[in-house]
Order: structure tokens, then sequence, then C-alpha cells
């Protein structure tokens, strides 16, 4: 919203498909309908397909998969539906849509049709080189289904950056999103760097130029303003210098854990769980959508929850819940989490069997319209890969369709 945006050098225009007017736009359903129609009606033009994190982009396509006829009826008839009220908005794409366009339509509405929408980013785009956006952290839970809707295009993960300051580039953008670092441009900001065993104080902070290959670190960040010296909440590991420069690795949010009794799973463990359900998950046509968990110790012994949204691999067909496979679902989070977990749920049974709610599908956005309803803003989102406020789990519990649990303890030596 901000006069440097709105303002910035004319070569910039043309960097995207939607006109500023989609972009400002306050009513998110609204401007993500025109980003989309835009994109489609100037689909030869596109290079790069994106959004700031792989959430976003995942919705999108979600959204796109509720909407294409609609969008396609926008394209022949050359009027813009009705429910976008929003006049400049409206005003924008009507300039774009450049009247009835019949032939355009038939294409993307056939691509549409397809029964399985694999690849569609590619069908509908045929010169998109590459997907940018952010795939590190928590939106690693998005890289599979990025790739199977862009026939596993490139995924870029560009920059690591909070509303603070920029933190860091990815200087071998073509790496695999698993493998990306950011080198830490020394100019952008003034960065320390915590150790991450430190005792609380910041007796122990070292600079830029004093970190260790391979240790664990908070970066420290201080702006050009000056007037905060903001702890970020990362955790970060040195992979490696680009001349002098450290590099980083991405590696969890500090904090965001999950504990019933002595362990601690962090959000690395988490991720790294739902890592191996992916191929049981994709065997049974299935993707994951959405999720987050808490650690409920309302009853004894306490468990975990987690809460699914999934949704089939193939578009027409019908969600189906298998009983044997949610169950083997949950079976391999707890066979993937610590030896202490292990521990806590096999010999000593101070932790219950871990259960998984799938929630119903659009959950995961009733979930973001509360967060945002307080506040948060859109562009920036997150689902929190733990919950703890009652209120944000009320928004998933009205919306549970079945409940599955673990049946056996996992073994102690997996
Ligand atoms: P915000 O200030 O709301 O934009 O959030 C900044 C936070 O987003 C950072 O502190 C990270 O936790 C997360 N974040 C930003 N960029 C990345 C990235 N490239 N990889 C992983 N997490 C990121």
């Amino acid at each position: 919203m901000s006069d440097y945006f709105k303002n910035r050098p004319s070569k910039c225009n043309s960097e995207y498909t939607s006109p500023d007017q989609i972009i400002l736009c306050p009513d998110h359903n609204q401007s993500l309908y025109c980003h989309l129609l835009c994109g489609l009606v100037q689909r030869d033009e596109v290079v790069r397909v994106g959004a700031a994190f792989a959430f976003v982009l995942v919705r999108a396509i979600d959204f796109l998969e509720k909407h294409w006829k609609e969008l396609c009826s926008n394209i022949r008839s050359g009027h813009v539906s009705e429910w976008i009220t929003d006049l400049e908005g409206r005003n924008a794409v009507s300039t774009i849509l450049r009247g009835p366009d019949s032939i355009l339509a038939d294409v993307i509405e056939q691509e549409c049709s397809h029964k399985s929408w694999e690849g569609i980013i590619t069908r509908l785009w045929p010169k998109a080189k590459y997907i940018d956006c952010i795939i590190t952290g928590q939106m690693s839970q998005y890289i599979p289904m990025l790739e199977f809707y862009s026939n596993k295009l490139p995924i870029v993960s560009t920059t690591y950056g909070s509303s603070e300051s920029t933190f860091g580039m990815n200087v071998d953008p073509l790496c695999k999103p698993q493998d990306t670092s950011y080198t830490c441009a020394p100019n952008i900001s003034y960065f320390e760097f915590l150790p991450v065993d430190h005792k609380g104080d910041m007796a122990s902070i070292v600079d830029l130029v004093d970190v260790k290959l391979g240790c664990y670190y908070e970066p420290v960040v201080t702006n050009y303003f000056g007037l905060h010296r903001y702890l970020i909440g990362d955790i970060l590991q040195v992979t490696g210098f680009y001349n002098n420069t450290p590099q980083f690795r991405f590696v969890h949010r500090k904090n965001v854990v999950l504990s019933v009794r002595s362990e601690t799973t962090t959000e690395e463990d988490i991720l790294k769980a739902l890592n191996h359900v992916g191929l049981v998950l994709e065997s049974s046509d299935l993707m994951l959508m959405g999720f987050t968990c808490y650690a409920d110790i309302s009853t004894f012994p306490g468990h975990y929850v987690f809460y699914w949204e999934l949704k089939a691999k193939d578009v027409q067909d019908v969600f189906e819940l298998e009983e044997k496979v949610m169950v083997k679902c949950c079976s391999l989070l707890e066979e993937s989490f610590d030896e202490v977990y292990r521990k806590n749920r096999s010999k000593d049974e101070c932790i219950g069997p871990l259960e998984i709610r799938v929630v119903q599908q659009g959950t995961f956005d009733s979930l973001m319209e509360y967060f945002i309803s307080q506040g948060g803003s859109i562009a920036q989102y997150k689902t929190p890969i733990c919950i703890n406020s009652s209120e944000a789990l009320a928004v998933l519990e009205n919306k549970v369709l079945a409940r599955f649990f673990s049946e056996k303890s996992p073994p102690l030596d997996s």
C-alpha cells in the first residue's frame, strides 16, 4: 500500500500479469480471482508463476480448481463476474480482457477438464520456466504438491527475510528445494548471531564474520532504523561460504515444539515425520493440503493431535478415507519421532496414541481467515505448525470429519 510501491519505476510494471489495482484490492478473494483471470488471459507471456510463500500458491491452485468454469465463462463473454465489486479492480481487469475470446476459453476449459491436475501449471502457462516462492522451513510441506502441479519445474526459493529486513538471498537458485541455503548479504542490515545453546544472555553473540561452519544460531538483526535489535526467533545452520559471506540453511522456528512429557518435538521433527507419510498418501492418491497440530494434555495420558485437510489427487475423484491408510499414517508419524517420544509412548505409556483428525476441505482457509481477522497480513500468512490458541482450535474442531488413532506403540529402535 506504500507510495514506494505505487510509484516504483515503470520498468517493474511489466513484472506481473496483474495491474496494481488487483494487487492492492483489499478483498483477497476478489483479488485472487482477478489475478487468475489476468494470468490466464496473458498466458503466453507468463514465464514465472509464484507467490511470496508456497502456501499462497497452493491455495491459488485450489481456488482455480473451484473457479475455472466461471473464469472460462468470463473469458468467453469478455465480462467480469458480477461479484467482483471492487470498482478499480473491475475496470483494470476489463481492460485486460479486451472483449470475448472463445478460442482461449476453449483451450483453458480443455486443460482444466482433465481428470488429473498433474502438470496444470505447465499446461495453462506453457512458457513458465520456474516456480518462484519460498519453499524452505515450514513451506517445505508443499514441495510434493507444487512438483505435482508443475510437472517438476524448478522451484526457486529466492529470499529469506522478514518484516524487519531481508536477511539473505539464494545464490544457487536452481538447486533442489531441499538444498536451499541463503547467503546473508552483510550490507542489508547489521547481523549478529546467538549460538542456540546460549544461556539466555547475549554474551555469547557473534558477528557475521565469526559464525562457524555446521553450527546453529539464532539471528539478531538491527536494520537501518537502528532503534531495535530484533531477536528473529529462527534457527539457522551455517552450510558454507560464498566468497567470505556465510550461507545458512533455515532449520526451524524457535519454540515451536510439541511436548506432552519430557520429549521435545520441534518443527523440523514434525516436518520430517510428515515427509515419511508422503509415500503412503501418494499411493492412496491423496494430497495433504494443510495441517497443524497440538499436544492435548487435557486427559491422561496426553497425546499429539494432528489436524489434516486432505484432497484426492484426481480432481473428479470422490474423496474417500480408508481407515487402514489413516491408521498407518498415525503409526508412521510416531515411528519418525525421536527416541524420547517413543520411549515415553511405548515403555512408560505416558504419551497416548497419536491422533489424526481429518477436517473438511476449506478448513485451513477458514483458519487463515480467522488469523487475518485478528490483524494478520495475508501475504505473510503461514499456517502455524502448532496451535495453542483455543479460538483457533475451535475453528478446526467445528470442521472435524473423522478421527483416527495409532493402534500400536512405535518400536524403540526405529
Ligand atoms: P514476517 O515478518 O511475518 O514476514 O515473517 C518472517 C518469518 O517468516 C521469518 O522469521 C521466518 O520464520 C519465515 N521466513 C521468511 N522467509 C523464509 C524462508 N526463506 N524460509 C523459511 N522461513 C522463512
